[in-house]
């Protein structure tokens, strides 16, 4: 299976078959589906144009079942880079055409083939050079890097116009293509680790077999560890564009060089546990005076593999390194484990149509699902390969160390809260866990928070503007605070004129703390003061009331519903053809 995470757009239920033909062949696949003419696909959306230049602004490979000329008119407007083109490619709807329409320089062409392969339909393939050279010169296979793509535009133009090729190393992948080789032709494709300087008339590919490790790292300036990168690079005869990856300690997670090298050289950085590292005879490393790289060296030489052998080591003031050099391109996103992250995001109130494009992108792009069970359906679909573990809605706080231990691991972790993780929700429990319950392997982990819609925006959208001015929000739930504290907030609130937005106003247990605030508020607000009841906003069974405060019933309300009660200046503005709105002005009248 290919591990690219192909977008597959349906825009009718017809389609879907042949996407889900599309999506067995890449499993971090998903499938977006138009809202009311689709269903079952991983994610819904509402707008064809948006969601396309969204997946395209994100680089994210896009596989549209429909009309190529549809893409290519809503594409066009936003087309400037080439080199950040993702792959885009138009299927027919019965699978009969795949026409790869954008992203020659990501592999397009063999997405195509691919796909094609799995539709049994022949791939549109026009570029050129592809076709006849049975190779995509610009985009190499994995575990190769083109030192000098501004060159093999002009270099493939004089191979299509009938020059030969003279090959200087060894690759497999050239030797199979239909490239014409001349040993005594004035254009030549060089394979080496070596920094050698490209001309216009040799196309330089590095094979990435080259480990680059770091331990003992120190604070310094990411310019100046980068800089020492480069220079022992240099000393060891090694093109940077030969480094398949950055290695090193898992204790060392996080630290901000390893950061900012990974960054700059766009390799993947991977970290290890010393019980994983080989032997290695450090008497060859103390003859040299060089006993503090022993661990260095042992994780290049781990992370190289068998018959791999050690080429360089250093010490800077920044770190110690070693590097080692394999006999083949070097994988290095299957050796060890990465960073581990762990975003806690939230969802919004209802469905997808509420979630943030970055929400969205961490959930796609996540290892791992932690939530509470009926949140995590809001979230939308899995996709092959990503695991969710469902939770009781109570236990937040072991959720979010068992979220931690997760990221810890390597792991990209989200979890999933309604609304606004930070509202009421578990963001706070990640922090309390770290906070109280720390553990040294939570240090090296990245850790964000995306936002939400919060439940009282929704309601406040569906009515009009009840939070217009100043408001205030208390949870009623008394399972993590003293009732006696909701009660005093609630008085305080009432008589400083807050608008309040009531969250978790009731369940099955708790039924007369909504009665009880009411009582309070009734004793400093008017008994005409609207109160709108917000029950699953967004969700199925949605509905938005309004009713006086005089004339609340604490039981319309359950765990599912918002309550927002207005202040002193909120107003009711009737609408034409029925119903209302609500309102509360900016400007405050005494
Ligand atoms: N983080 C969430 C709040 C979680 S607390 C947010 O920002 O919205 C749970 C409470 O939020 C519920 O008891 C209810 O009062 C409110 N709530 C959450 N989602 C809702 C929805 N879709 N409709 C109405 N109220 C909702």
């Amino acid at each position: 299976m290919v591990r690219v995470n192909p977008a597959i757009i349906i825009l009718g239920q017809n389609s879907l078959s042949i996407a889900r033909k599309i999506a067995a062949i890449f499993p971090d696949s998903q499938i977006y589906g138009l809202r009311d003419r689709t269903s079952n696909t991983d994610i819904n959306f509402t707008n064809f144009g948006e969601t396309l230049r969204e997946l395209f602004a994100a680089e994210t490979p896009i596989v549209a079942i429909c009309a190529a000329g549809i893409i290519i008119r809503t594409l066009a407007p936003i087309l400037s880079d080439k080199r950040a083109e993702p792959p885009v490619l138009a299927v027919a709807e019965d699978g009969s055409a795949v026409v790869p329409l954008l992203g020659g320089l990501h592999g397009v062409n063999d997405l195509a083939r691919k796909i094609a392969a799995a539709l049994d339909a022949q791939p549109a393939i026009t570029t050129t050079g592809d076709i006849r050279f049975r190779t995509a010169l610009l985009s190499p296979p994995q575990g190769y890097y083109l030192a000098n793509p501004d060159d093999a535009k002009t270099f493939i133009s004089n191979l299509l116009a009938g020059e030969k090729v003279r090959l200087e190393g060894a690759a497999s992948w050239l030797e199979k293509s239909n490239l014409p080789i001349d040993p005594d032709a004035k254009l030549t494709i060089r394979v080496t680790d070596k920094a050698v300087l490209p001309t216009p008339d040799c196309l330089v590919y590095h094979p990435q077999n080259a480990t680059f490790s770091l331990t003992q790292l120190s604070p310094i300036e990411p310019e100046i560890a980068v800089s020492y990168v480069q220079q022992i690079l240099e000393n060891a005869d090694l093109a940077a564009g030969a480094v398949a990856g950055f290695f090193a300690l898992k204790s060392d997670m996080g630290h901000p060089v390893i950061e900012a090298i990974g960054q700059y050289f766009k390799v993947p950085v991977r970290f290890l546990n010393i019980p994983e590292l080989v032997e290695f005879d450090t008497v060859k490393l103390i003859k040299y005076n060089a006993c503090f790289e022993v661990t260095a060296a042992q994780i290049a030489l781990t992370a190289a593999g068998a018959n791999s052998q050690l080429i360089g080591y250093d010490r800077t003031n920044a770190f110690s390194c070693a590097i080692a050099l394999a006999t083949e391109p070097i994988d290095a996103s299957a050796i060890g484990i990465s960073r581990g992250k762990l975003a806690i995001v939230g969802t919004g109130p209802g469905g997808a149509h509420w979630m943030s494009p970055e929400v969205k992108q961490i959930l796609r792009e996540a290892t791992d699902w932690v939530g509470y069970k009926f949140y995590l359906d809001l979230a939308g679909t899995l996709r092959e390969g990503q695991q969710r573990h469902d939770s009781d809605n109570r236990e937040e706080l072991d959720r979010a160390c068992f979220a931690l231990d997760l990221a810890a691991s390597g792991k990209s972790v989200a979890v999933v809260s309604s609304g606004d993780p930070g509202i009421f929700a578990m963001a706070a429990a990640v922090f309390e866990a770290i906070d109280f319950r720390g553990k040294p392997e939570w240090q090296g982990i990245e850790i964000r928070v995306a936002p939400g819609i919060s439940a009282m925006q929704a309601a406040a959208a569906a009515i009009g503007a009840p939070l217009g001015h100043d408001f205030c929000v208390i949870s009623l739930s008394d399972i993590l605070k003293p009732w006696e504290l909701i009660e005093g907030r609630i008085l305080a609130v009432a008589i400083a004129d807050f608008a309040i937005a009531f969250y978790n106003p009731a369940s099955t247990q708790r039924q007369w703390q909504l009665a009880r605030a009411i009582e309070i508020l009734l004793q400093h607000r008017d008994a005409e003061t609207p109160v709108i009841l917000g029950r699953n906003l967004g969700r199925p069974g949605e509905s938005v009331r309004v009713c006086k405060l005089g004339e609340f019933q604490a039981a319309d309300a359950d765990m599912r519903t918002v309550v927002i009660v207005g202040s002193s200046q909120t107003r009711i503005v009737p609408r034409k053809y029925g119903g209302d709105w609500v309102y509360t002005p900016r400007r405050y009248e005494k």
